[in-house]
Formats: structure tokens, sequence, C-alpha cells
């Protein structure tokens, strides 16, 4: 049964109408994107780089740089791949960029706000990303953990463009940037919602507390709703550019980067809410790719309407579960 369903994932991510939905891989460095790009993943959703510098002492060098970033593009050739800047601190501290001495790690200088702390590492490793996607085929898009406000989105974008990056986008990762996301889609090109830290910051839950994890939970419908808030603010902000008739009026990409993309359940809400993609571990591919080839967009609507209107983690997590007879095929 698991063999029928479970079958290996053949590259399309798609829902039972035919909606596209791209569904990329998370991935460390070189090692992670082969397997990725071994199990037919579309692209890289989000390159931890932080993950390539675990243990170092100081700034890695450029060529360093540059050849940990060219391992994972050259397994992508052609496709996309996602490059999130150092994202230091709190669970992730790196010792040439973190104050080991703060006192509340995840609300101190952590992502893209160690820029403004150790100016120079930021437009250093934009120059080494530059570098290695112009050696490289992938379609390279870069953005920036832990950005909290427009004014942040807009010099990030700078620093993007003096680094000669085309295509420079926003982590949504704090309650703040889902709720202004309109403002930080006037000035970047795509988002990305990270949901561990979404749901750390919107529960005031660290998430590194196995006591709080029931509270550090995507399901809960207030995370739900903050990620509804980022995919309207990016409508009405596609909206807006149509009126000043600037553009046309496609709303810029959305996509999920964090752990919830992985839960099978979770991936149809998040499609229902509007999301155009899901990047996730490799190996979780499979199962979520099985899981939203049986629902319509119309219904992952639905669905993902109730969870959002819901009471409880719990109550969103059950109806929908119960909507999915597909989840019990997987065992
Ligand atoms: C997230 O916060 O959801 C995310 C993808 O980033 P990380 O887990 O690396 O903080
Ligand atoms: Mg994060």
């Amino acid at each position: 049964e698991q063999a029928t369903l479970l079958s290996v994932f053949d590259g399309s991510g798609q829902l039972a109408d035919g909606t596209a939905l791209a569904l990329l891989a998370n991935v460390g460095g070189a090692k992670d994107a082969q397997a990725a790009a071994a199990a037919n993943a579309q692209g890289v959703g989000l390159l931890r780089t932080e993950f390539c510098f675990l243990g170092h002492d100081t700034e890695p060098g450029h060529d360093e740089q540059v050849a940990a970033y060219k391992g994972v593009f050259d397994a992508f050739p052609g496709a996309k791949v996602v490059v999130r800047t150092l994202d230091a601190g709190a669970d992730k501290p790196l010792p040439f960029l973190t104050d080991s001495t703060e006192p509340n790690p995840a609300l101190g200088v952590r992502g893209y706000r160690t820029d403004s702390t150790t100016p120079g590492v930021l437009a250093r490793q934009l120059a080494a990303i530059a570098d290695a996607a112009k050696q490289s085929a992938a379609v390279v898009w870069v953005m920036a953990p832990m950005i909290s406000t427009p004014a942040e989105a807009a010099d990030f974008a700078a620093m993007c463009a003096t680094a000669g990056l085309q295509t420079p986008g926003v982590m949504v990762e704090v309650p703040s940037a889902a709720l202004t996301a309109r403002h930080l889609l006037d000035r970047v090109e795509f988002a990305s919602l990270g949901t561990n830290d979404l749901t750390q910051y919107a529960m005031a839950a660290d998430r590194q507390l196995g006591p709080l994890a029931a509270l550090n939970d995507p399901w809960q419908p207030a995370v739900l709703a903050l990620v509804q808030a980022t995919v309207n603010g990016a409508i009405a902000q596609a909206k807006h550019s149509a009126a000043l008739a600037t553009e046309d009026s496609a709303p810029k990409p959305v996509g999920v980067c964090g752990e919830a993309a992985a839960d099978p359940a979770l991936a149809v809400v998040l499609a229902g809410l509007g999301v155009s993609s899901l990047s996730m571990t490799a190996r979780a591919i499979p199962a979520v790719s099985a899981v939203l080839r049986t629902v319509t967009l119309a219904q992952a609507r639905q669905l993902a309407e109730q969870a959002v209107a819901a009471a409880s983690a719990a109550e969103a997590r059950e109806l929908v579960r119960a909507a999915l007879p597909a989840l019990a095929e997987l065992g």
C-alpha cells in the first residue's frame, strides 16, 4: 500500500486539478543538494548557509564561500536555488557574528540584524554568492532571515543590487513581517515564510524548549492567520502596483520553507492559503506530493478556511486530517 502512494516524486508538484505548486528542498550544503536532486526536488527553497560554516571561529574567506555555494548550485542546473544569507544567533550561534552574553538570544542580534553590529560580513557573503552564481547554471535567488520592517527589506535589496544579485527576497518569520508583507513586497521580489520562527514569535515560546512544544505548533490558528496575512499582503501589493500601472498584477511569489511544509496535511492547508511553493527536507517530498495530488485547489481553500477559523491547533489538525483519506494510506 505504502509503495503505491509513495512512489518516487516525478518532479512536478501539483494538486488534483492540475494547480502547480513547486516542491523544493531545504539543504545545508552540497551533499544535501545532491540527495535532493536525486529525489527530483524542483529546486532548493532554502539553503541554510550557516550550516556551511558551523564550527568556524572566523569568517570564511571568499574562495571558500564560493566553493560551498557552487557545490549546491551545481546540483541544480537550470533550477531555482534560494540562498538564505547567514542566520547566526539564537539556535544557530556563530562565534564570529554572535554575542553569547545576550540575555534573550531569540530576541537579540540574529539573522539580518548582525549586519548592523558586524558590518561587512553580509556584503562579502553576497559578493561570494554572486560569484558562485556566475560560475554555475542555477537560477539563484537570495533572501535575508529575520526581517522585521520594510526599511530592512529595502536595505537588503540595495545590498543585493550592489552585489549584482537580481532577485532579492525576505523571510517572513516575525509577525511584524507577516502583517506588513505588502510593504515588504514593494521592496523585494519574493517572500518565504519561515514557519519555525514565525511560530516561536507568534506564540512567544522558545522553539528550543521541550515543555513549550504544544505552543510551538505551526497548526496554531494564530500562525495560520499570519500565513494568510502574508499571502493577502502579496495580493494587495500586486493590485496596488497594477493600479499604478507599473507592472502586471500577478502577486509576487510567497513560499513556505519551515518544517510545516513537510507535514502533508498542513501542506494542503498552506496550498489552500495560496502559497506558491513548499520547501522541505527532501525525504518528505514524496508523501507531501502524494497527498497534494488528492485535493483540488477549491477543497484545499475550504480546509484552509476551516483551519484558520479553528479554536486550537488540535481542532485544526483533526478537521483537516479527517478530510484527507490519503493520509491513512501513508501509514
Ligand atoms: C524557519 O524559521 O522556519 C526557517 C526555515 O529557518 P530556520 O529553521 O533555519 O530558523
Ligand atoms: Mg528561521
